[in-house]
């Protein structure tokens, strides 16, 4: 076999020379905190089934942490967060126009939410671990945003945000924060009525509007607890679940997963490169500021160059969908067993790793297929 063929050709990346391996990104800051454990934080989307890019995003994070705990002799553990707060429902405001969504969790509830996470990564991530020996875990963000650390920084992130607000939305300064109606679960979108009525390290309320329900006023509170079933109604405030935009939610994330005795390195899609930008400005809006570790993983991409996107792949847009084959586009489409597809996508990711130039930089649906037929992995191909 013509090694030469299998392997992506790429151009010369900025860190030639000085980064042989991918994983080496993070040396440094494992060096500086003297942690003997590395978290690798990765994301989960359970709004449908999952496309390429996103299958790539979480087999480079299980090959990046085994090469971890190889390369470093350091206890890693992967920390998938699925993103049950994704709308699953939205209405607008016929008066208004305002937009209101209902999420996954609110919409379906807890049972239904922890059988989507078993449909569309269960197998995955079960053969994934199998095979790297790499543990993982599965939180919801309903879980995360209910522990009493993440309440404690959505608090302090209110004492900061007359210097967040124009990192976290630098064209307007409006950071949306919408806790979702106790009585229905449906939240505005951008927080347009939100109003923070008081903030302190303890203790916040927040007044918000739902469409069907009127005014309500939601309490946050360092020691309380949300599920997303509302809370007690003591004083016409209720326990609230904590509703925010994407960046500030991220920003809340990342400061609680560097409270943790392992260092914490956060796994994304290269396409948030420059939302990170922003996530580390926001971090240095705080004292002693840390940075997080971060790792970037290639982004896969239609014939017309936009990225896979579950949003435009529902929407049928073809132009983002264009020169992909329909298992791409959707796991569940997967003609073999989810063992076979976890192999597939390790033995993709593999030549990806082998060079951080083939890491740091997108790959064209076609070009996977490329890929998978000269390095003979497409199942039924001979060995
Ligand atoms: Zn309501």
């Amino acid at each position: 076999m013509n090694t030469a063929r299998i392997a992506p050709v790429s151009p010369v990346s900025v860190t030639t020379g000085a980064v042989e391996h991918s994983v080496d990104f993070i040396r440094p800051r494992l060096l500086a905190s003297g942690h003997g454990r590395v978290s690798l934080y990765a994301g989960v989307q359970i709004n449908g089934a999952p496309h390429l890019g996103t299958s790539v995003m979480q087999t480079s994070a299980f090959l990046l942490a085994r090469t971890a705990r190889e390369k470093f002799g350091v206890d890693v553990t992967l920390r998938f967060g699925a993103l049950d707060n994704a709308a699953c429902e939205t209405r607008r405001c016929p008066r208004t126009g305002t937009r209101y969504e209902r999420s996954f969790r609110h919409a379906l509830g807890g049972e239904r939410i922890q059988e989507l996470i078993r449909t569309y990564y269960g197998g995955f991530f079960a053969a994934l671990s199998a095979i790297t020996g790499v543990p993982h875990e599965i939180e919801t963000y309903t879980q995360q945003q209910s522990r009493p650390e993440f309440r404690r920084e959505f608090l302090e992130s209110l004492t900061r945000m007359d210097a967040l607000r124009w990192v976290l939305a630098p064209s307007h300064g409006k950071v949306p924060m919408s806790p979702p109606c106790p009585r229905c679960g449906w939240a505005q979108k951008q927080g347009e009525h939100t109003e923070v009525l008081t903030a302190g390290p303890d203790h916040a309320e927040l007044a918000a509007v739902c469409l069907d329900h009127g005014g309500y006023v939601a309490r946050v509170r360092a020691d309380g607890a949300s599920g997303a079933e509302g809370g007690d109604e003591t004083g016409g405030a209720y326990e609230a679940y904590i509703g925010s935009g994407t960046l500030h939610r991220n920003l809340l994330k990342e400061r609680v997963a560097a409270r943790e005795d392992a260092l914490a390195v956060v796994v994304k899609g290269a396409d948030w490169a420059a939302g990170c930008r922003l996530l580390d400005e926001a971090f240095l809006c705080y004292p002693q500021a840390v940075l997080p570790a971060r790792l970037f993983t290639p982004v896969v991409l239609s014939a017309s160059g936009a990225k896979l996107s579950k949003s435009l792949i529902r929407a049928g847009r073809t132009e983002a969908t264009a020169g992909s084959e329909p298992w791409m586009l959707d796991a569940g489409a997967w003609p073999g067993t989810v063992e076979e597809y976890a192999r597939l996508l390790l033995g993709l990711v593999k030549l990806m790793l082998s060079e951080p130039r083939h890491f740091e930089r997108g790959y064209t649906t076609l070009e996977v297929a490329r890929l998978i037929d000269a390095a003979g992995l497409r199942i039924g191909a001979p060995a």
